[in-house]
């Protein structure tokens, strides 16, 4: 991990199983384009074919043969998660999951959500990826309420590190301080 790139950071240990410790859940703020892990995951758009926010910097990072592994990849429906190799990343792999455009909570999104996150850990866990690390998902453009987003995600992620033997560490990076405070305190109450 690249140390420029984070400016704060918490790490919180899981400590399950009557003291076996099972997993580790980091929040820190800073860049995920620059941080050396097994997968990130990119907040993508329905195409695969690149966008603004993280989905336009991790592209830009990874270079264009990204695009055009994404281009075979034929799209990606909301809370599916497909797998790409990492090109000039520091990450070995990306995760591209499509998260749910906030509509007022009435379009099913808190599932949807849930289930960007769970496949997109299903396929690092797949593809034998012990060190993830996160955006917050849909909370940009996409408008889904930060705090709530963070209880999904942080919840979804706890749940899925008590049952996985593959993922050892999930790293949520949040790019603004906002986005870092909120995703703290929701921390906390794990
Ligand atoms: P979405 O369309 O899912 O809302 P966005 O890319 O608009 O996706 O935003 C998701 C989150 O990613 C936001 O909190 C945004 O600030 C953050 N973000 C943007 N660039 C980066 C980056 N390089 N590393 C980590 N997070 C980033």
């Amino acid at each position: 991990m690249n140390a420029d790139s984070i400016l704060n950071g918490k790490c919180s240990i899981i400590d399950l199983n009557g003291g076996n410790i099972m997993g580790t859940v980091k929040i820190i703020q800073g860049d995920i384009t620059k941080i050396k892990v097994d997968a990130i995951v990119n907040a993508a758009n329905t195409t695969l074919l690149g966008g603004g926010g993280v989905d336009g910097a991790i592209h830009r990072a990874a270079g264009p043969q990204l695009l055009a592994e994404c281009r075979t990849l034929h799209g990606c429906e909301t809370g599916e998660a497909k797998i790409t190799k990492g090109y000039l990343l520091p990450a070995q792999h990306v995760i591209h999951t499509l998260g749910p455009v906030w509509q007022g909570g009435t379009q099913r999104e808190a599932q949807l959500l849930h289930n960007s996150y769970l496949n997109s850990l299903k396929r690092a866990d797949e593809n034998n990826c012990a060190t993830v690390a996160f955006p917050s998902i849909s909370t940009g453009v996409y408008h889904y309420p930060l705090k709530a987003a963070a209880e999904i995600a942080l919840t979804t992620i706890h749940e899925f590190m008590r049952k996985t033997k593959v993922v050892k560490e999930v790293t949520m990076v949040c790019f603004d301080s906002a986005t870092f405070t909120t995703y703290q305190q929701v921390e906390q109450k794990f």
